[in-house]
């Protein structure tokens, strides 16, 4: 018994000091940016007429311990007519920006798809080797009634669908059902907001930190500050989007911790590790 109680005691001096480990390291990337800024009003439902709100566009990389290079969405190529609409300036193909990382194109080993418009699609192509995940019911509705007439297929583009169809037939496509999966250790994705017909968001458990990757599950900080839904148009259903706002809250380390998906503010929000790129912790 004394042995017992010697050993343990010894064991407990020369354990060292629990120090959290970091699984898996988040990034926010700008790879473009609207050339004038904007009414915070077009964003975010409600708000004053005279604010305005620089807009970016955005990847996000969660690089794992374990070997995983997960993307959060692709961006887009910038031949794309959809944006002309929005006068783009600063444009840097994604995979580029991630060179700054350190990482090659094909280095990514798996894009999850919050949503598929245009700008967070049309970039799946640049990355040879990613297993995409997206929402079933986000997929189907993509691909078949948001072009039957009484569907919607606003921010959707047909060479998207294309290249999405052509991913499926060659296996490099997972269908996630519903709310509430986990995809990898520590990296759930969760539905309910409803961006597009089933859109999704991502927490990633770090091991530091719960974070919430928004994606346009929350355009702006506005939103978030002050419980508002997107601006016509952002969402098929505006109480489920706020509800899901309130969900995030619930799920992140804190507040700090939920990204929204166009909000520039973000990247004077964290330490700046490279040009355009952020790290979220
Ligand atoms: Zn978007």
């Amino acid at each position: 018994m004394k042995i017992i109680l010697l050993l343990t005691l010894s064991f407990c001096i020369t354990m060292p000091a629990r120090s959290q480990q970091e699984n898996y390291e988040v990034y926010a990337i700008k790879f473009t940016s609207m050339s004038q800024k904007s009414a915070v009003a077009d964003w975010a439902y409600g708000a004053p007429a005279t604010d305005s709100i620089n807009i970016d566009f955005v990847i996000w990389l969660i690089k794992g311990v374990n070997g995983k290079n997960i993307l959060l969405d692709a961006g887009f190529l910038n031949d794309i007519e959809d944006a002309k609409d929005f006068a783009i300036v600063n444009y840097v193909r994604p995979d580029s920006m991630l060179l700054k990382l350190g990482l090659k194109a094909t280095d990514i080993t798996d894009i999850i798809l919050s949503h598929p418009h245009w700008d967070h699609i049309d970039g799946l192509n640049l990355f040879p080797n990613a297993q995409v995940w997206i929402q079933k019911e986000d997929f189907n509705y993509f691909v078949g009634a948001a072009w039957q007439k009484d569907g919607s297929s606003g921010g959707f583009n047909k060479r998207d669908v294309r290249m999405l169809t052509d991913l499926n037939m060659a296996g490099r496509v997972t269908l996630v059902d519903g709310d509430n999966k986990e995809l990898f250790p520590g990296i759930k994705v969760y539905t309910g907001s409803r961006h597009t017909f089933n859109s999704q968001f991502v927490l990633v458990e770090t091991g530091v930190s719960r974070i919430v990757l928004a994606s346009d599950n929350i355009w702006v900080y506005y939103s978030l500050e002050h419980m508002r839904p997107p601006s016509t148009g952002g969402t098929f259903d505006t109480t489920a989007y706020v509800k899901s706002m309130q969900r995030m809250k619930t799920l992140a380390s804190g507040n700090k911790y939920i990204i929204p998906g166009h909000d520039s503010k973000v990247f004077s929000l964290f330490p700046k590790v490279a040009e355009g790129i952020v790290k979220i912790k």
